[in-house]
This record gives C-alpha cells, sequence and structure tokens, in this order.
C-alpha cells in the first residue's frame, strides 16, 4: 500500500541537511553557550552565528529574534510578554476568531484575568476586515494580534494594513507566522508588525524550536525566569542542535520560496482537477479564499460524507490528512475556523484539510483523487 503524508501543516519532516547539521551540533558542539571555557564558548558562537543567519533571511536584527520552545511559546510571549508589562487590568486586545489556539486559549486566559478581547469575525472566506478592526478599536486597546496565514484554510490576512491602522493609533501588532513562513513572501523590516512568531516544525525543521520577533523598542516581560538567556527575555539554556536545524530550515524555506510555492500550486491544481475528473465539480467544494491564501494549504469539504467517516477511509488507504488543526482532529469537535465562516451544515460537516510538503508528487495528487473517487462510490452504494 502507499503511504502518502498529506498533514504538513500539522508537523513537516525533517529536512536530511538540518538533521545532518543537528547531528553535528549534538555531537560535536555540546557545550552549554553560558560557560566560560573553549566549549562554551564554541557553543555561544555557533548560537550567535545561527541567530545572525535567521536574522538575515527573516529581516530583522539579531538582537530582535528570541528563541523560544516554538510557536506556542512564541505567541504566549508575545501575548502575555506585551500585556503583563502594560498592565493588565482594564486593557483591550483584538485578535480573529479565526486565530491558532496557541492565541486564543491565551487570549481567553487574559480575559480571566482582567483584560477585555475583541473577536472580530471573518467572512465567508476566511478574512479579516480592516474597517471592522478598526471599529474595534478602544481607547484602552493596547494589542492587535492577527494571523499571517491560517493553518486550516490557508486564507492570508491583509498584514499591512492591519499594522498600518494599529501604528497610526499606537497600537502593539502582533502576528502568528507560522505557517506563512515559507510560503509567502516575510520581511520583518519591510511590515508594520511588532511581534512575529515562527516555528521550526511547519517548515522542515525539528519540533520545539520556534522563535518570537521583537521589534526594537517593544515593551517585553519574560514568562520564564533563570538564566539571562535571549537578553533576558527567555531564561533556559539554549536548545543549541534545535537553533543549528531551524536556521538551515529557515534557511531552506527563504532562499527556497518560489520553487516552493511553484511546487505547492502545481500539487494543488492537480488534485483539484483530479477530484473534478473523479467526483465532478459539484461533490467537492474548496473552503478558503479564492486569491489571498497560502497554495500549501487545501481544505476542501465533499459534502455527501462526514469528515471523520472519509478521514477514516482516507488512512486505510495510506492516506493521511486531517480534519482542521491537529489539535481539534484528536476530538471530532468542528472547526472553530470554519464555523466562524459561517458555512453550511454539511459542508461544516465534511470538511478536509490537505496540506502539502516538499515530498509530495503530482502522481500522489492523482492517487489521492482516485482513492476519494472509489470511496465515494462505495460509500454511495
Ligand atoms: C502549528 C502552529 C502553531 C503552534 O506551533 P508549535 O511549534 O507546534 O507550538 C501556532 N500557530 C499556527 C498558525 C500553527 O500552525
Amino acid at each position: 500500500m502507499k503511504s502518502i503524508y498529506l498533514d504538513h501543516a500539522a508537523s513537516s519532516p525533517v529536512h536530511p541537511e538540518v538533521a545532518e547539521e543537528m547531528m553535528r551540533v549534538m555531537t560535536s558542539q555540546y557545550g552549554n553557550a553560558s560557560s566560560v571555557h573553549s566549549y562554551g564558548r564554541e557553543a555561544k558562537r555557533k548560537v550567535s552565528g545561527s541567530r545572525d543567519e535567521i536574522a538575515a533571511l527573516l529581516g530583522c536584527f539579531p538582537d530582535e529574534l528570541v528563541f523560544t520552545a516554538g510557536g506556542t511559546e512564541s505567541d504566549n510571549l508575545a501575548i502575555f510578554g506585551t500585556l503583563e508589562g502594560l498592565g493588565l487590568q482594564g486593557k483591550h486586545v483584538i485578535t480573529s476568531a479565526i486565530e491558532h489556539h496557541a492565541v486564543l486559549h491565551t487570549c481567553e486566559e487574559l480575559e480571566k484575568r482582567g483584560c477585555e478581547v475583541t473577536y472580530v469575525p471573518v467572512d465567508s472566506e476566511g478574512r479579516v476586515s480592516v474597517e471592522e478592526i478598526a471599529r474595534a478599536i478602544q481607547g484602552n486597546t493596547v494589542l492587535i494580534t492577527i494571523m499571517f496565514g491560517n493553518n486550516e484554510v490557508g486564507t492570508v490576512q491583509p498584514i499591512r494594513e492591519i499594522g498600518e491602522l494599529a501604528h497610526s493609533k499606537g497600537i502593539l501588532f502582533h502576528t502568528d507566522a507560522v505557517q506563512a513562513l515559507g510560503s509567502e513572501f516575510i520581511s520583518c523590516k519591510e511590515f508594520p508588525v511588532d511581534l512575529w512568531s515562527f516555528s521550526a516544525h511547519k517548515i522542515n525543521g525539528p519540533q520545539g524550536i520556534g522563535a518570537l520577533v521583537v521589534k526594537r523598542g517593544t515593551p517585553l516581560s519574560p514568562r520564564l525566569f533563570g538564566g539571562l538567556q535571549e537578553k533576558k527575555r527567555r531564561a533556559g539554556t539554549e536548545n543549541m542542535a534545535g537553533i543549528a536545524g531551524f536556521a538551515k530550515a529557515v534557511q531552506l524555506a527563504v532562499q527556497g520560496l518560489d520553487e516552493r510555492r511553484a511546487h505547492y500550486i502545481k500539487l494543488r491544481e492537480t488534485l483539484i482537477e483530479g477530484l473534478r475528473h473523479e467526483i465532478g465539480q459539484d461533490a467537492f467544494v474548496v473552503n478558503g479564499h479564492p486569491e489571498f491564501y497560502m497554495p500549501q494549504i487545501l481544505n476542501i469539504s465533499f459534502p455527501e460524507i462526514s469528515t471523520e467517516t472519509l478521514l477514516m477511509n482516507l488512512d486505510m488507504e495510506g492516506i493521511a490528512a486531517a480534519s482542521g488543526s491537529a489539535c481539534t482532529s484528536g476530538s471530532l469537535e468542528i472547526s472553530h475556523v470554519l464555523q466562524a465562516m459561517k458555512l453550511s451544515e454539511n459542508v461544516l460537516r465534511s470538511a478536509i484539510r490537505f496540506s502539502f510538503g516538499l515530498g509530495n508528487t503530482t502522481q500522489e495528487m492523482e492517487y489521492t483523487a482516485q482513492k476519494i473517487g472509489t470511496i465515494l462510490k462505495r460509500l454511495r452504494k
């Protein structure tokens, strides 16, 4: 049986060059970057080299980069780190209804601690409106946090416009760019954004490492206390191998951006074309935005069949897809993203997320379309 992985938005395989780099660091550069001996100095050089490399690729200053344990920690640090310094009580935050749970649940926690949060809605294509955000701004609004590109339907948000609006009102702006890196053009200095979250394992890097980019001058209180690492913004011995692997993954993602996008677009078109051929245009609907979308994420509803039935049948054919985000797919809850898009009941209950990676081929897309055709035919009987 074939084995086809179409869940790269949940996690992606480590690129061989990343693994090789990590192996080298784990076995030969194992010092603690805070130690004063030669091993420590060597480790410190390595961390600082990786930091310089990532900063250059992301378009920020090296001292703006805070290494974290991944996207979730970066989101938490961005939100709590700014709010706590400003005093939580009576402050107002604006976010959207379709954020990753790392942002949504953090905002819910803020509410428990005396903050006010507005969750702006999205349209049926998953996009927030800048006017809606403008209307939500109050005198006590201190932070706007809106993701760059959505992990379930791929919709890309008007980040530049939101950032300009925020800054015109003296409000900080954070974006979760975990899914956008390696798919969209990212330059921290070219966008009016104060805080950016990134994660390595969505771009063929290792799990458990990521970064928060904090623009110079942005107030940020630490969440972890201990050593003086990351300029006191995130205590803890540096994840040396993770950082080195992350640097390699960012390099591959940023330098190979055009080829990656072209590859994803080809896969996407092949799968959609294959489905048209196998089951007909009327048997499925693509969820998301027709213009502003990340090509590696393709969310499709097959209204005749429930999400869990199709996922299970695909899994039996060796094809791994998802119902939504990894966190919600364990349970069979309906995705908060699709719900916020106010899709009809049978579209909500039949949505599948296919997310592509470097190793996928157009043949795999044709095969997947064929298998979906077979499954649908079998179930119709
Ligand atoms: C995966 C993901 C995260 C969480 O990142 P981790 O490194 O897994 O903690 C946050 N935001 C988005 C949009 C994601 O896709």
